[in-house]
């Protein structure tokens, strides 16, 4: 009963993670929760996605999307 407990709590968790996309450039600071914000359209580089909590680690969320 704990087992199912804890797989029901970590799928929960996966569920809930949240996917933004960043611009895979060394001088992109900032975050998107849209792949195709107008603030993305300027990277010269990948766009690239991940974790919402990684994201946060060295970069913030964009003008446009606040
Ligand atoms: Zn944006």
């Amino acid at each position: 009963m704990k087992f199912l407990y804890a797989w029901l709590l970590t799928s929960y968790v996966n569920c809930n993670q949240i996917t933004v996309y960043v611009c895979d450039s060394k001088s992109a600071t900032k975050y998107h929760y849209r792949s195709n914000c107008r603030g993305l359209s300027n990277c010269k580089h990948r766009i690239i996605s991940m974790p919402l909590e990684k994201a946060m680690k060295d970069r913030t969320l964009c003008k446009w999307e606040q």
